[in-house]
């Protein structure tokens, strides 16, 4: 655990001693468990949710395990010891019921898994000793340094890879961090790492992500290899962004037109589209307000309206360099609305 001494675990690199119990940007000192359970979803698991992440995203669907511990609602397990979950891991993917779902892998999910990385090396370390028939899954939104990104490679069978967004516009608009470090680690893995690559997953929000940010995101992928698997999902209306519309079906039908047209051979859609939401009215005022500190980027410019309506003033934003890091409104908020 002396990572987290002088943490550079991902790429704020805030340098915090969170053995002394210092915060960064992720806001965790130990690593927490926030839950844990069988999992059919592709790749079938057991799917170990750690408490905390690295961006403030607006549309987090684990927002209460994600803004652990600054929300109020936020829950978690507490911390397991390492080997303790590597056994529990292998004897619940051995259930009759993990067996049913196909589980074949302990799945390391979040929040954002990358912030515990000393952590989940030490139960991958156990899980190994336990048993060489099944595998690891690593879950994450690509914001490591280069140097966890190599100890990420070295410890996963798999990676579902969530790229947010290309612009780095709408990248901070959405997650409040740069688009760099995600784009530099895609540009590591995909021509090197292919064969770990579960997947790229690819959230659509109407209005956010136009037809240019989805064609940025595939012509950068399919230049690094127009093999990699992509999968768009439909955005649902949740956390800062509950009253925000669902992604719409042609919307998802037409990235993944587009994902061909730049060259992609494995593109797909999922998830629940059309959920109904509407903008505030008072959203499209601040979008108007804020276009010009996005670079005249629309979609940007409305998210980041989003979250100027529930208190964030840093604007383009930037968690790292905030002056109410430890307090931010975005990290507390409380959705009324669960899709
Ligand atoms: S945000 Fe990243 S670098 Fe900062 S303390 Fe958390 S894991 Fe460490
Ligand atoms: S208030 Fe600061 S820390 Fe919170 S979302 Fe806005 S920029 Fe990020």
């Amino acid at each position: 655990m002396k990572d987290l001494r002088n943490c550079k675990l991902c790429a704020w690199e805030c340098g915090v001693d969170r053995l002394e119990g210092e915060r960064g940007v992720c806001r965790v000192t130990e690593p927490v468990v926030a839950s844990k359970q069988l999992h059919p979803a592709p790749p079938a698991s057991y799917t170990v949710f750690l408490g905390g992440c690295n961006y403030r995203c607006l549309n987090c669907q684990n927002w209460d395990i994600a803004h652990y511990p600054d929300n109020p609602e936020g829950r978690v397990l507490g911390r397991q010891d390492p080997r303790e979950l590597a056994v529990e891991a292998v004897n619940m993917i051995e259930t009759p019921q993990g067996r049913a779902i196909g589980a074949d892998r302990i799945f390391f999910s979040g929040g954002e898994p990358t912030i515990h990385l000393p952590y989940v090396e030490e139960v991958v370390e156990h899980f190994r000793e336990v048993t060489d028939l099944w595998k690891v899954n690593f879950d994450t939104n690509g914001f490591a340094t280069r140097r966890s990104m190599r100890r990420i490679v070295r410890l996963a069978d798999s990676i579902t890879f969530d790229f947010k967004a290309y612009s780095d516009e709408l990248h901070r608009a959405l997650t409040g961090a740069p688009v760099e470090p995600v784009l530099r680690n895609l540009e590591l893995l995909i021509p090197s790492h292919l064969d770990l690559i579960w997947e790229v997953r690819i959230l659509l929000i109407p209005e956010a992500h136009d037809e240019e940010e989805i064609r940025g995101m595939c012509e950068f992928l399919a230049d690094l290899d127009e093999s990699v698997p992509v999968c768009f999902l439909a955005f649902r209306p949740n956390f800062v962004l509950e009253r925000h519309p669902g992604a719409p079906r042609r919307l998802m039908r037409r990235a993944v037109e587009i994902a061909r047209e730049c060259g992609l051979e494995n593109a797909s859609w999922s998830g629940l589209p059309d959920l109904e939401g509407e903008v505030p009215p008072r959203v499209r005022n601040h979008r108007k307000a804020l276009l010009n500190r996005y670079g005249g980027h629309e979609g940007a410019a409305l998210m980041a309206g989003y979250a100027r309506e529930v208190g964030c003033p840093r604007h383009p934003r930037d968690c790292g360099g905030c002056p109410r890091m430890a307090e931010c409104p975005v990290k507390r908020y409380r959705a009324a609305r669960r899709t």
